[in-house]
């Protein structure tokens, strides 16, 4: 794999910034390279640019080599950085599945980089064919999400793996929600697709969305670009900490994980009793999208009762569906009633 000549031309030859902790990186006592304030205040320091300790553990916990992680503000981050060093703008195009996360358009749209949209079958399996036509010889990469980011199912692996095969630029897929579904995950696959790229993030079955942290996994030298063109202090001082913190006790995560899927499992039953609810498409994830009458009419009765869900019916192939977050008990009932007596309401009318 080739990842210069995928690269954009000013990100090849760019020379990345170099901070005082990539000049300088072994043990001293005195550090007056840096411009610190030299009263320990707990945090005078700069971070340590590339996460070291922290990328250990991950290592261990995602079976992956340290070489191959890449940890971002959010995995937004590294939705960024990879349009950044790989698409030129006005020229270059991505290629993304629809429905699916709204991210990749908006980085795309902010970098003047064209989104070619491939829809999901009726069902939301993936359609590989259709993407591989789509794809052109400016196609740089191809966004996947799975668990996928409205409709809750996981894509298919063979076609995942076609795509793999048969294209040359690079192939993401965003795994946000795998946590809730462990088993599917493609980790284990990047050794063989150099072209693959894993998201992760502790924003959702971690329950860390606010210390904003994410990963990619992919190729060495992939990673050493994302590297290169990050902010150097990308992940600052308190997230590490904290992350090392909860990367000690992972079954508090796994415990979330359980509690989350027999919520899920209890919120399906429920569900099928609701009147407004059509249908109920099956969730790999952490939400639930439902098809409902009135799904807008809906989704403001249920603001005035201080309940929000995601409305997704002005969305491709979720017309008439509002996505559900998976809460607790107590949420779920509160939801569950606001369904419930919206139904009623219509009913009477
Ligand atoms: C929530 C979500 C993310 C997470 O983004 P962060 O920046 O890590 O919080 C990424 N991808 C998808 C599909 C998501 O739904």
């Amino acid at each position: 794999m080739d990842f210069n000549s995928l690269l954009r031309a000013n990100i090849r030859r760019l020379k990345p910034y170099a901070s005082a902790r990539d000049e300088f990186q072994g043990e001293a006592a005195i550090f007056l390279d840096a411009n610190e304030n030299p009263y320990d205040t707990g945090y005078n320091r700069y971070p340590d640019p590339y996460q070291r300790i922290l990328k250990e553990r991950i290592a261990e916990l995602k079976q992956v080599h340290p070489d191959r992680i890449f940890l971002g503000n959010g995995s937004d981050e590294a939705i960024d950085l990879l349009l950044r060093a790989f698409c030129e703008p006005h020229k270059d195009n991505i290629v993304s599945i629809e429905p699916s996360y709204g991210m990749y358009r908006v980085c795309a749209d902010t970098h003047g980089i064209e989104v070619k949209s491939v829809l999901l079958e009726e069902d939301f399996s993936l359609n590989h064919k259709a993407i591989l036509k789509e794809k052109n010889k400016h196609s740089k990469i191809i966004f996947l999400c799975s668990p996928n980011n409205p409709t809750g199912n996981n894509l298919d692996p063979k076609g995942i793996e076609k795509i793999l095969k048969k294209f040359k630029g690079l192939v993401v897929v965003d795994e946000a929600y795998i946590d809730f579904c462990p088993d599917e995950t493609k980790v284990s696959w990047l050794e063989e697709y150099p072209n693959l790229v894993i998201l992760q993030t502790f924003s959702k079955a971690w329950g860390l969305a606010g210390i904003r942290l994410g990963m990619a996994f992919a190729h060495p030298e992939l990673i050493r670009i994302l590297n290169k063109i990050k902010m150097p202090y990308n992940i600052n001082t308190l997230t590490q900490e904290y992350a090392l913190e909860a990367l000690e006790k992972v079954e508090e995560k796994e415990n979330y994980v359980e509690e989350i899927l027999a919520a899920r499992t209890a919120m399906f039953s429920a569900l099928k009793e609701v009147k407004c609810v059509e249908k109920i498409y099956p969730s790999s994830a952490n939400f639930i999208l439902v098809k409902v009458d009135e799904a807008t009419k809906l989704y403001h009765y249920l603001i005035e009762r201080g309940i929000v869900v995601r409305n997704r019916s002005n969305v491709a192939l979720c017309e008439g569906c509002l996505r559900l977050t998976v809460g607790t008990s107590e949420e779920n009932t509160a939801l569950l009633q606001g369904m419930e007596r919206f139904s009623f309401k219509e009913e009477a009318a």
